[in-house]
């Protein structure tokens, strides 16, 4: 199929070309569009086989639940027994990078929550995305733009990349500026439970409630006595082509290492694609060195990190190494997204 792609900006939005995605999701297609978090794959929440598209589309596996995207806090008629803390995260952080998972109505299909009787529900602050909603009239159920298993687009072109001609439109619009999913957070169970680590941190999470806590199989390797709670978190993710191995401990020792394994490569004539930070890249003589940015910025590593994994696919690298950063505040996010990358792959030093 040919994909109908339309750039616009999210203070210079193209009406015109908004209503034509909007008319493509009421049809029953599939629309690839920007958030703050990153590039969404959307449908008609509502229609289960609209939505059966996204999953084609992406090659995803069936039973990991899409979220359901909306343009207005008002979603009674969408879930069931919203709690107050709910309540108050909806009141404080929508619109913007959260999920929160209620109890569905039948009006979802079980093909959106995968069979599950609960629902993620999310309200982007990007512009564009809320247009796309309301145009359409209909929520949208949209999981990240990208085949099945790579990391997440940031920008059209890697949108374009994984799926040009494989969906009916693409909308492009700035880059996204968070660069990492939405923070989901279960409020089904008391206290509620972050199920994902995002674009909200727990700090913020617990301004509002205190006992949110996270699940322990976040930063875990999946295994057989730690079952995730969520479907998604069992899947290998984020992953670029070249494997990835982290670097973890004290800085120094970090950078001798990483020159030890890089040198240890080149010997055997393998190219190495290093993820530095502005802080530690003059320290590395060899290898495809690439920074995410200062350290003390550490949203801008956050907004750079899926990109950066992505351009090492371009250079063709055999191997990956990344330091590793610091899991406070949207570090978490940061390390989670690296860790499976890596599959888990650290090595401490
Ligand atoms: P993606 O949209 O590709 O970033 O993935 C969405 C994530 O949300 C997946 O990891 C899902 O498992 C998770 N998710 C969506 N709905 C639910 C739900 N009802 N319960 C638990 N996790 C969910
Ligand atoms: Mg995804």
């Amino acid at each position: 199929m040919k994909t109908k792609v339309f750039i616009m900006e999210e203070d210079k939005i193209d009406l015109e070309g908004v209503a034509y995605a909007a008319n493509i999701i009421k049809q029953g297609g599939v629309v690839a569009f920007p958030t703050e978090t990153v590039y969404g794959l959307g449908a008609n929440a509502l229609d289960p086989l609209a939505v059966k598209k996204i999953f084609e589309a992406k090659g995803r596996p069936q039973d990991n639940p899409l979220i359901v995207h909306v343009s207005d806090k008002n979603i009674n008629n969408l879930v069931d027994n919203i709690s107050s803390i709910a309540n108050d995260l909806m009141e404080k952080f929508f619109p913007g990078p959260l999920t929160i998972i209620l109890n569905k109505k039948d009006i979802i299909p079980d093909e959106t929550s995968a069979g599950l009787k609960t629902i993620g529900i999310r309200m982007p602050s990007n512009e564009i995305a809320r247009k796309l909603i309301e145009f359409s009239g209909v929520p949208i159920a949209a999981p990240s733009a990208n085949i099945s298993g790579r990391p997440s687009p940031t920008d059209v072109n890697r949108c374009l990349e994984d799926l040009n001609d494989r969906v009916e439109c693409i909308i492009g619009g700035n880059n996204s500026n968070v660069g990492v999913e939405s923070t989901i957070v279960d409020c089904t169970v008391e206290p509620p439970c972050v199920l994902r680590p995002g674009g909200i941190t727990l700090e913020q999470l617990k301004q509002v409630y205190n006992d949110i806590y996270i699940d322990p199989s976040i930063m875990a390797k999946p295994s057989d006595d730690l079952k995730p709670k969520a479907p998604g978190m069992k899947y290998r993710h984020y992953a670029p082509k070249a494997p990835v191995k982290i670097i973890k401990g004290d800085l120094k020792k970090t950078i001798e290492k990483i020159n030890e394994i890089v040198q240890n490569y080149i010997d055997n004539n393998k190219t190495v694609g290093i993820i530095a930070t502005e802080e530690t890249r003059q320290f590395y003589k060899n290898g495809y060195v690439v920074s995410l940015g200062s350290r003390n910025d550490m949203n801008k590593i956050a907004h750079n990190l899926f990109e950066t994994l992505r351009s090492f696919d371009d250079k063709n690298v055999d191997v990956i190494l990344s330091e590793a950063f610091d899991e406070n505040g949207i570090g978490l996010a940061i390390m989670n997204r690296l860790n499976k990358s890596a599959g888990f792959h650290i090595i401490n030093v």
